[in-house]
């Protein structure tokens, strides 16, 4: 029974959570890793592929589907709430033991959260709460667009408040940009790199990466195996 692990967070919704945890599994697969994924709770998952088919694809597909998210709601809002819209609610108690066949047959889980740090699972639970039950570090992700260093650290330090470990914080570019155009300081492209290099430097040794739209690779090296194993 493995305990590392690592929990996906966004500043916000819609910042690319999803997109950065594709790319940590990718990359730990990749080294031989088995990886379990488990995503607690999604909704409106009706357009396109889920986040926990995206995950599971990821991961090489183990166990089952069902088993990534055991709790799915249609409507696209936040979980406690899209669970009512169905006359019903969300099961606390699955939300934190969903994780535990998982840990049985890998190295290292990695979670996605869903919404904001402080976005609610279910009636009670958010998703802070859920991270600190499972006692996973976490991988902050906000989209690299002007504002990432406020929402950045405004999170990383409640984070750190509520007695988290982050382990990573990244910068996601959930549109394409111009990238000829780095060098412009007023460009997309240049307020994300500068948004990393700023972000860097305020929160070391924490590591702070770039994921560019769509991309597989970070624009750093970073040992995710590491800091998922890292005891606190
Ligand atoms: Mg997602």
């Amino acid at each position: 029974m493995s305990h590392a692990g690592l929990f996906v967070v966004g500043t916000d919704t819609g910042v690319g959570k999803t997109t950065v945890a594709v790319a940590v599994i990718g990359q730990l697969v990749g080294q031989g890793v088995r990886v379990g994924v488990y995503k607690p709770v999604s909704t409106g998952s009706a357009d396109g592929l889920s986040d926990s088919q995206r995950l599971w694809d990821a991961s090489g597909r183990p166990l089952s589907l069902a088993k990534v998210c055991p709790q799915v709601f249609s409507l696209a809002i936040a979980p406690p709430h899209s669970a009512r819209a169905e006359g019903t609610t969300v099961n606390q108690r699955l939300l934190l033991d969903g994780i535990v066949p998982w840990r049985q047959v890998s190295q290292c889980v990695v979670v996605e959260g869903a919404g904001g740090l402080f976005s609610p699972l279910g009636d009670t639970l958010l998703n802070v709460d859920v991270a600190h039950d499972f006692g996973l570090p976490l991988v902050i992700v906000d989209a690299a667009r002007l504002g990432a260093i406020g929402r950045s650290l405004a999170t990383v330090r409640a984070a750190q408040a509520s007695g988290l470990r982050v382990a990573a914080v990244v910068l996601s570019h959930t549109h394409p940009v111009d990238v000829s155009r780095a060098n412009d300081p007023a460009s997309d492209a240049g307020i994300a790199r500068a948004s990393a290099i700023d972000l860097a430097a305020r929160l070391a040794p924490i590591p702070v990466a770039m994921l560019a739209y769509k991309a597989q690779q970070f624009s750093q090296e970073i040992d995710w195996l590491a800091l998922a194993s890292c005891e606190r």
